[in-house]
Order: C-alpha cells, then sequence, then structure tokens
C-alpha cells in the first residue's frame, strides 16, 4: 500500500463526529448576517431605503445620489460587525464564484487613514478580466470588463469581508457572466406574464419568476480524497472498482444520516441560515455518502445566488470537518451521479402562483393558459434547455437510467392528460350556451384542486408538472441555476407574447375573452402533443418513440452545444433582449473549450495514474508471484511446480495481458488528445475530444480495475471505493 493510501486511512478512521451547538430557534440567526430588509429600514434615510425597494420590486434605477446612502450604511452595519473588507462578489463562465477583496481603510493626505466606501466603489470595481472566460469577445475587444452592483439581490457578510452580489460586463457591453442574461430574461418574463396575467386579474402589475432548488452532493473524507489523485485534479474518480455493496441495498436511501455527516450539516445549515438561505429540508441519497440539501423557494435570481453561495459554503464548512464536498456530477462509477432539480413557477405580486390549479373557474382558466403555454414554448424551444444543462460532467449521468434521459419531454400526469384532451375537443370559434357549460364542466372543471400526481409523480422525465409547478431534472450538480433559468424564463415570455398577440386578435374578430383564450389554447395542444410522455423515460423503447416523434436526443457535451448556434434559438434570445448572437457565440465557445480543457484534463490524469500508479503496482506483485513460483520450482522440481504453481502462473499471464493494455491504450490516449489539441475550430476540437478521446477512458479503466481485483490489497496504490464511501 502507498504511504499516502496508508496514511490518510489512518487518519479517517480516527475521526470523530464534532459537536454543534445547535441553538433551539434557528429562526433567530436567520439573515443575521444579512443586509436584509430590516437592516436597510434602520440604517437607511427613507427615500434611500424607498428606492432600494422600488429597484427590488420594480427593477427601477436607483438614483446616484441614493448610492452613496447606501454604501454608508452597508459600511456601517457590516463594520458594526466587525467588517474590514468589500467585494464584489460575481458569477463569471468559469462556473465557479468570483471575488476581490479591497479595504474599506484608506490613507489620508494628513498622514491618518480612513475607512471610506462611497457610491462609486459600491457600483462599480473592476477586476482584471482577462482571466476570465469570454469568448470570441476576448479577441476582438479589449480584455478588461468591470464589475456592477445587483441591488436586486441582497448584500452578505462572510468572516470580515461584505460581499456585494455583482453582474459582470465588458467595456463594450456584453455579458461575462451567467447573471445579466438571467436578469434580462427575468425581465422579459415578468412583462410577457404580466400582460397575460391582466386578462384574469387587472390588478397584477408584476410577475416574478420562482425558483425552488434542491443540492445533491457526496460527502468524503478529506484525507481520502486528498489521497486520490484523480477527485482532485477531476472531481471525479478515472478508475476504481465498485465496492461489493454498492446502493444494491438502497439502505443508503432511508437510513439514518451518520454522525459525523449530521454535524457537518447542522454546522452548513446555521451559517446558510445566517446568509438568509432558508435550508429547510436535508437527508441521504440514493448512493452511499450522497446527500440532498433544499430550501424554500424563493425569487429565481436571489435562489441562483444563494445556490451559488451555498455550493461556496458547503466546501468552506466541510473542511473544518475534514471532508470535501463533491459537487461533480458522477465522482464515482457504478453509483448514481448528482442532479440539481430546479422547481419553477411564476408568481405575481396579488400573491398568486400562477401555475398553481384554484378553487373557481376563473383561476382555473389562468392556471390552463400558464400551463398550456409553458407547455408549448417547450415544444418549440426545449432543445435550448438541453443546450444549458449540457456540460462534461453531466453526460455521465443523462440516460444513462439514472437521471433523465437526453430527450427534452414533459410529464403531467394522467389528470391534466384528461384535461388536455378536452380542450383539444372544444369547438371552434363563437360557443353556444350549452357548449360554454359543457367547457365548464369538462376542461375547467376537471382540473383538480390537488393533483394526485404531485404524489405519484414520474421520476424519469426531464421537466415534470408537480402540482403548482414545474421541476427542470436534468441540471448537473455542479451547474449554475441561472443558465436553465434564463433559458426557461426567454422561452415562456416569448411563448406569452406570441399568445397574447393570438388571443388579443381573436378578441378583436369578435370573440369573447374565454372563447379566444380556448380557441389559442386549443391549437396550442394540438401542435404541443410529441413533447408530452407519461411512460418510462429510462426504456428503450421511448428512444425509439421519441425519434418517430421527432425529439432530438443529443447525448454528447458537444452534440447538445452544437444546437446552440440554431438561427431559431439565437433569434429568441436575441428578440428578447437576453443575449445578442454575438454573446450567443461567444458562450457557445466557451462551453466548447471548457468541455475539450476538461477531457484534456481528464486524459492526462488518467494516463498518469496508469503510468505511474497501476502499472507499477501491478508489476510488483507480477515480481512477487514470480518469485513465488521460482520457490516453488526449486523447492518441488519441475514436475510436481506445474500443477502447484499453475494458478500463479496464470495470474501472471493475466496480469501481463492488462499491463500490455494498458500501455498501448495509453498511448492511443495521448496521441488521440495530441491530435485533438491541435484542432483551432472549437466544435471540431470539443467532438474530436468527445468521439477520439473519452470512449478510450472507459477501456483503460476496465484494465485497470480488473487489475484492482487481482493485485494483493497492501500492493494497490490508490484509496479505493469502499474506502471512500461508508462514512459512519
Ligand atoms: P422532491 O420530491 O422533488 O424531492 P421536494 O419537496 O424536496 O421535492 O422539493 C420541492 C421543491 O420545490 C422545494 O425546493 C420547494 O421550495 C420547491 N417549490 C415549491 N413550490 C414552488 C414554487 N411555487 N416555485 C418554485 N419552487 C417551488
Ligand atoms: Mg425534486
Amino acid at each position: 500500500m502507498s504511504q499516502l493510501r496508508f496514511n490518510a486511512l489512518e487518519k479517517s478512521s480516527s475521526k470523530q463526529a464534532q459537536k454543534i451547538d445547535v441553538p433551539s430557534k434557528l429562526s433567530l440567526l436567520f439573515n443575521e448576517n444579512v443586509f436584509s430588509v430590516d437592516t436597510m429600514r434602520e440604517y437607511l434615510p427613507k427615500p434611500a431605503f424607498k428606492a432600494i425597494m422600488a429597484s427590488k420590486e420594480k427593477g427601477s434605477k436607483i438614483p446616484r445620489e441614493f448610492a452613496d446612502q447606501v454604501a454608508s450604511a452597508m459600511k456601517d452595519w457590516s463594520q458594526s460587525k466587525g467588517v474590514t473588507h468589500y467585494t464584489h462578489w460575481f458569477q463569471p463562465l468559469t462556473g465557479t464564484t468570483a471575488e476581490k477583496h479591497d479595504s474599506f481603510c484608506r490613507p489620508h493626505e494628513d498622514g491618518r487613514a480612513i475607512e471610506v466606501f462611497d457610491g462609486s466603489a459600491l457600483v462599480q470595481q473592476e477586476p482584471d478580466a482577462s482571466s476570465f472566460p469570454n469568448g470570441g469577445i476576448r479577441n476582438t475587444f479589449e480584455a478588461r470588463g468591470y464589475t456592477a452592483w445587483d441591488p436586486t439581490s441582497t448584500a452578505f457578510i462572510i468572516g470580515t469581508t461584505l460581499f456585494i452580489p455583482s453582474v459582470f460586463i465588458s467595456y463594450t457591453g456584453e455579458t461575462l457572466d451567467y447573471k445579466v442574461p438571467l436578469l434580462k430574461a427575468l425581465q422579459v418574463i415578468d412583462e410577457a406574464a404580466t400582460d397575460v396575467a391582466k386578462y384574469f386579474d387587472k390588478n397584477v402589475t408584476k410577475v416574478s419568476s420562482t425558483l425552488g432548488w434542491e443540492q445533491e452532493y457526496f460527502l468524503v473524507d478529506l484525507n481520502l480524497y486528498n489521497s486520490r489523485p484523480d477527485l482532485q485534479m477531476t472531481g471525479r474518480t478515472l478508475i476504481g472498482h465498485s465496492p461489493a455493496k454498492g446502493q444494491q441495498l438502497d439502505d443508503h436511501y432511508f437510513g439514518a444520516i451518520p454522525m459525523r455527516v449530521l454535524s457537518f450539516m447542522q454546522d452548513m445549515e446555521i451559517e446558510a441560515l445566517k446568509l438568509g438561505i432558508p435550508i429547510t429540508t436535508r437527508h441521504n441519497e440514493v448512493a452511499p455518502n450522497q446527500f440532498e440539501c433544499a430550501p424554500m423557494f424563493e425569487e429565481a435570481n436571489q435562489a441562483v445566488d444563494h445556490n451559488s453561495l451555498l455550493m461556496d459554503l458547503m466546501g468552506r464548512i466541510a473542511k473544518k470537518h475534514d471532508f470535501k464536498v463533491l459537487l461533480h456530477e458522477k465522482p464515482f462509477a457504478g453509483v448514481n451521479g448528482s442532479g440539481k432539480h430546479n422547481n419553477w413557477s411564476l408568481s405575481t405580486d396579488t400573491g398568486e402562483n400562477l401555475l398553481s390549479p384554484g378553487k373557481n373557474p376563473k383561476k382555473n382558466l389562468q392556471f390552463l393558459t400558464f400551463f398550456v403555454n409553458t407547455i408549448k414554448a417547450m415544444s418549440e424551444y426545449g432543445d435550448m434547455l438541453r443546450s444549458a444543462i449540457a456540460e462534461a460532467g453531466n453526460d455521465h449521468r443523462l440516460g444513462a437510467n439514472e437521471a433523465p434521459p437526453a430527450i427534452i419531454s414533459i410529464f403531467i400526469g394522467s389528470q391534466l392528460t384528461n384535461v388536455l384532451d378536452e380542450l383539444e375537443k372544444v369547438k371552434e370559434g363563437k360557443l353556444s350556451p350549452e357548449e360554454k357549460t359543457d367547457l365548464k364542466l369538462n376542461v375547467i372543471g376537471k382540473i383538480p384542486e390537488i393533483l394526485l400526481d404531485n404524489t405519484d409523480r414520474n421520476r424519469t422525465s426531464p421537466f415534470a408538472f408537480t402540482g403548482n409547478k414545474f421541476e427542470i431534472r436534468a441540471v448537473g450538480s455542479s451547474a449554475n441555476c441561472a443558465e436553465p433559468m434564463t433559458v426557461i424564463n426567454t422561452i415562456v415570455a416569448q411563448q406569452l407574447k406570441e399568445f397574447k398577440v393570438e388571443v388579443d386578435g381573436l378578441i378583436e374578430s369578435g370573440l369573447s375573452k374565454d372563447e379566444a383564450l380556448f380557441n389559442v389554447l386549443r391549437e396550442y395542444v394540438k401542435s404541443s402533443r410529441h413533447i408530452l410522455f407519461e411512460g418510462d423515460g429510462y426504456s428503450d423503447d421511448w428512444v425509439t418513440e421519441a425519434l418517430g416523434r421527432g425529439l432530438t436526443n443529443y447525448k454528447s457535451t458537444p452534440e447538445a452545444l452544437k444546437l446552440e448556434l440554431n438561427q431559431k434559438y439565437i433569434d429568441v434570445y436575441a428578440k428578447n433582449n437576453v443575449l445578442s448572437e454575438r454573446e450567443v457565440h461567444a458562450r457557445n465557445e466557451i462551453k466548447l473549450e471548457k468541455y475539450s480543457t476538461k477531457i484534456l484534463i481528464e486524459a492526462t490524469v488518467l494516463a498518469d495514474l496508469s503510468l505511474s500508479h497501476v502499472i507499477p503496482a501491478a508489476v510488483n506483485y507480477q515480481n512477487v508471484l514470480v518469485k513465488n513460483v521460482l520457490g516453488l520450482k526449486e523447492i518441488f522440481g519441475k514436475d510436481e511446480f506445474t500443477t502447484l504453481a499453475k494458478d500463479q502462473i496464470d495470474l501472471i499471464r493475466i496480469i501481463s495481458t492488462h499491463i500490455n493494455a494498458i500501455k498501448k491504450e495509453t498511448d492511443t490516449l495521448l496521441s488521440a488528445c495530441n491530435t485533438a489539441k491541435e484542432l483551432t475550430d472549437f466544435q471540431e476540437k470539443a467532438e474530436a475530444f468527445s468521439n477520439n478521446v473519452k470512449p478510450l477512458f472507459e477501456t483503460i479503466r476496465y484494465h485497470a480495475d480488473e487489475l484492482e481485483e487481482l493485485i494483493d490489497n497492501n500492493l494497490w496504490p490508490l484509496t479505493k471505493y469502499r474506502e471512500m464511501l461508508f462514512t459512519r
């Protein structure tokens, strides 16, 4: 056994759960470190407070003079909590969050120093953008960018630093982060959905998109993690034999949370609550050492920030407990990977959930309107969601019978399927009084207030209606939720705009409002049928059927990303002012490049593990066997020895076969990498990595995993799955 594996095992086995003081009233901690509405009210002059609230609620601009007052209030409040530095906190396309800390303390001309933080520092800061990915924009424009305060999300304190949620933009105005397109999409859905909601309630003046995410993750002992170069460098294990006991027994899912893990969770939740992240749920997941946490849903922008913040927070708290959090979609082969469900809905400033069926016909027609429009949007633009969740890690899950397939379809349950069936039968044009009664009974009347399918849901669907919201299930665990949220809000907004034009047209031509709504909805149901699927999404039959229905099934990231450049999709972004054509292209390049880089890193690490860990261990063990065989021959002589040493000799041969295969395939891998690296077209390069490099991982892994089973446990250099996956 390598010294590293030995030490790691010894250290991890002696770890105990830490005692966490959990206050009896967790609610008292909520928002403790947040510049919350209450805190703002206390620290801000009234007009400035009003301006901030208006900006949060209506997206209105905050007058410049108030920025100074807000900055000063933030400084006073945070200094009272021991803060010395501030940072603009943003979410560049690297996928993690970024920060650059500046001190409040500034030298003054009279030789003293003073604490300064004014409106201009609050509003804008310049990090060096050249080191963040910005696609083709970098090539033609100046590399610099700036961050700008996003007043619609709340500032918070971590340690002695004030964090100011920000967006990241180039000097030429192109967006370089996840947040700007999201904010723009939230604005268009607000406008489009408000217009349509007014058909049902004139008092609606704002519609917000809501997001409730569910975050899955693995925990591994930090020492064991550090003993695996592949986990360290790529976030996943590239080799490793599945343990005899995996997840077959499902006992982890139902089991009690191990003590060491529980104390990590308690610690993490306390810190999350202080930061205003309303974590409410924790439980084990299907795979050993896999867990999930989920908050109450929030307005989408805030929820996106909170998810990014939580991913950072988990990492930091885990360290205190000698754990490493794995957010990778597939850290271990043979057991389930991790995802991040995005529950999405729309809510009005009159307190209604637009995707919630209700008590009266009017509320139900409103529900049906938003429900059918979402389905129609997905049937037109669902592939955009496929592209938005495409990422190297997620390729391991989608379509692998543990997460939804790469085919985008919608599950709505049998009750709502019946409602749509009836809706499709509604007569064209004007309706007689009898037909109207029939409609009320058979369409609207069949929408139940509480949906049965809410409990009986289909887990194999990538996009499922779950009672009062849609759940996007195919998002990867490490993803930034902003991207799927940008897509869903943009495409539903576009759809609602078209819907409004059609309905208004019919009203003008003499139909009543209800008749017009029914007529358009009926046509939408007809043209969206192909995306509705209630069956088993994991089955092979579905793959064939989906193909027949004209649905796409892009299994790899490069294929899925190619879709992004479809003119229809570029146009829907551009028309709604969410992303310009140029920005879509730039982002596409960044994603392709990120994909190629990830596969290249994995290939390099795998080659290193094969050549400098696995093969030497195999040779060492082979030498032991050779010595044994030679010894037997010396003692027993040629005749008896042939029988005695038969198995050892076979083993020596088998080991050689595996060694030779690993060596040969690793050489092929490295040369395939070299060829792929030379390609200059981003798409071609990503495809070369996907088609020519990645398949070799499996072959090499197969031989390495076979060797792991054959070789003396004491000689195997890498920490094994069974040692990493069963924390007590
Ligand atoms: P699951 O069975 O999928 O694990 P959970 O009950 O754990 O379901 O999670 C449901 C999630 O849906 C929670 O995060 C919750 O906050 C969220 N949610 C509930 N209502 C809404 C809504 N109107 N908009 C967005 N998300 C919502
Ligand atoms: Mg869920």
